[in-house]
């Protein structure tokens, strides 16, 4: 933990160097980052911002954490669980920022309940692209940015320090893997788990759900229990996405719940050869982690080397790397279109609907009426169409079933069609009145260009 004057400490320095940069454009100099679209901003002055990645309290009575913005969700867990207390949603992978989850979109499987990870945010210090620093809440002066920041891609500003609601939490989860072999119902079955466990006490903590393909999917229903039968481990050599399909019942740490899916992020570690028995034998100890497959994929992007492979086997790949969301009525409609056209297998589902009907965040509005389902597909496909082919019709799929797209990766909107689907008005408000000078690059620049 940090104290609250070392952090001021450390934001005096920051907020000098950024003015010594007189009206220069700014970039940031980062340690993580889980962006599937890594661009060079040149010419920008680059401000520090690695080392505000502490916790700095931990409120039990009032269940509050205040944390810097670049603290991990694994830091700032490792200190909730301790108070026996967890942030309501905590994004799956453990490299995942705080500041980043709130600036970005950020989901998990207690959604369904407490919604994305901006509606968790009590209040948010933001450095302004002029130095000036402003405290944002629900209800004081700087209202329109603390709700115009979600899905704003740190293009309005920095997020330096946070205030997060926490949860009372136990020390197990139990989990029930329910088997489905028809969409209609599958989507059926969760809107109804969803409904009933957000109006029953002791219902379920969380629920989310994973696609294997049409004839296979499973609903994964958590509770907090204090006690268990038996304890699971899939930090090693045993793989929780095949315990889906192996067991009705299991048992996990809340710590290994939370982390469910960051040994193997999710399924993803097939490309580095990590559901071999004998690499997880031999690596597995310290290569099953989120963080060490971004530090390899960062690696090879830079030496191309799937690039030169997939070019020396005469193949060619289009990567669809996305996460959308998808309003429930539709939800059958879209995975009928997915498994057709795109056929990228398994797919997650992470149930999710606004926490307080009342709200809405400008630049990620939700018709609070509603419950969505987010999908998440992180795979490449054989293509010998034009780069981009998939990516786009995924992009028009998720239009016509009145869903959203989330910016972390690869866009292909024209400027027009974006500035329809993300709000152009409130953005241009929000631009003109917190980054007039366009320091921080626009949102359109920043998610779809390529450079
Ligand atoms: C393969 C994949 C799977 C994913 N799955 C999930 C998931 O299951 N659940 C989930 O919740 N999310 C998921 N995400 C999305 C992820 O939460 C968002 O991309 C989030 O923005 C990442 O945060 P980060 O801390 O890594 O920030 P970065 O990736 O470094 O940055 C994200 C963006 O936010 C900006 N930013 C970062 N920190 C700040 C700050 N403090 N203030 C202002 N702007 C800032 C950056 O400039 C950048 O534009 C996934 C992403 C990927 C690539």
């Amino acid at each position: 933990m940090e104290s609250l004057v070392a952090y001021q400490q450390k934001k005096a320095e920051l907020v000098k160097d950024l003015r010594s940069a007189s009206d220069q454009a700014i970039g940031l100099n980062k340690s993580t980052s889980n962006l599937f679209r890594q661009r060079q901003q040149s010419g920008a002055h680059k401000i520090d911002v690695k080392h505000f990645n502490n916790v700095i309290s931990v409120d039990k009575e009032n269940m509050i954490a205040e944390v810097e913005g670049m603290t991990t969700y694994e830091a700032l867990v490792d200190e909730t669980l301790r108070q026996g207390l967890l942030p309501t949603v905590v994004p799956e992978l453990k490299s995942i920022t705080i500041g980043g989850a709130v600036s970005g979109v950020g989901i998990e499987s207690s959604s369904f309940k407490y919604g994305l990870v901006h509606e968790t945010i009590l209040e948010i210090e933001v450095l302004l692209g002029d130095g000036r620093v402003v405290a944002c809440t629900p209800d004081n002066e700087f209202r329109d940015l603390f709700y115009g920041f979600p899905n704003s891609y740190g293009t309005l500003g920095y997020i330096l320090k946070l205030k997060v609601k926490l949860r009372p939490t136990q020390k197990y989860v139990k989990l029930e893997h329910r088997r489905y072999n028809q969409a209609e119902k599958y989507f059926k079955d969760l809107g109804q788990f969803c409904a009933a466990a957000r109006t029953r006490d002791g219902g379920y903590d969380f629920i989310d759900g994973t696609i294997f393909d049409s004839k296979e999917s499973y609903i994964t229903l958590g509770t907090f229990v204090a006690e268990a039968p038996f304890v699971s481990d899939y930090t090693y050599r045993r793989i929780y996405f095949r315990s889906l399909q192996e067991k009705k019942i299991d048992y996990l740490t809340t710590l290994h719940y939370i982390w469910r899916w960051d040994s193997d992020w999710f399924w993803c570690s097939k490309h580095f050869y990590m559901q071999n028995p004998v690499m997880r034998l031999l690596f597995g100890k310290f290569a099953l982690r989120s963080t060490v497959y971004w530090k390899i994929s960062a690696w090879s992007g830079k030496l191309k080397i799937l690039g030169l492979i997939q070019k020396a086997l005469g193949q060619r790949t289009e990567s669809v790397i996305q996460d959308v969301q998808i309003p429930l009525e539709n939800c059958a409609a879209f995975m009928d279109f997915f498994h057709q056209e795109i056929g990228i297998k398994p797919v997650w589902v992470c149930p999710v609907t606004a926490y307080d009907k009342k709200i809405s965040y400008d630049l990620y509005p939700m018709d609070s009426t509603k419950l969505y389902m987010n999908f998440g597909f992180w795979d490449t496909v054989r293509s010998d169409r034009k780069e981009g082919y998939y990516n786009k019709m995924i992009e028009r799929k998720v239009e016509e079933l009145a869903g959203k797209k989330s910016l972390y990766s690869t866009s292909y909107y024209s400027p027009e069609k974006f500035w329809e689907l993300y709000n152009k008005k409130a953005y241009d408000v929000l631009k003109a009145k917190y980054d007039s000078v366009g320091r921080f690059r626009d949102l359109y620049t920043k998610c779809v260009k390529r450079k």
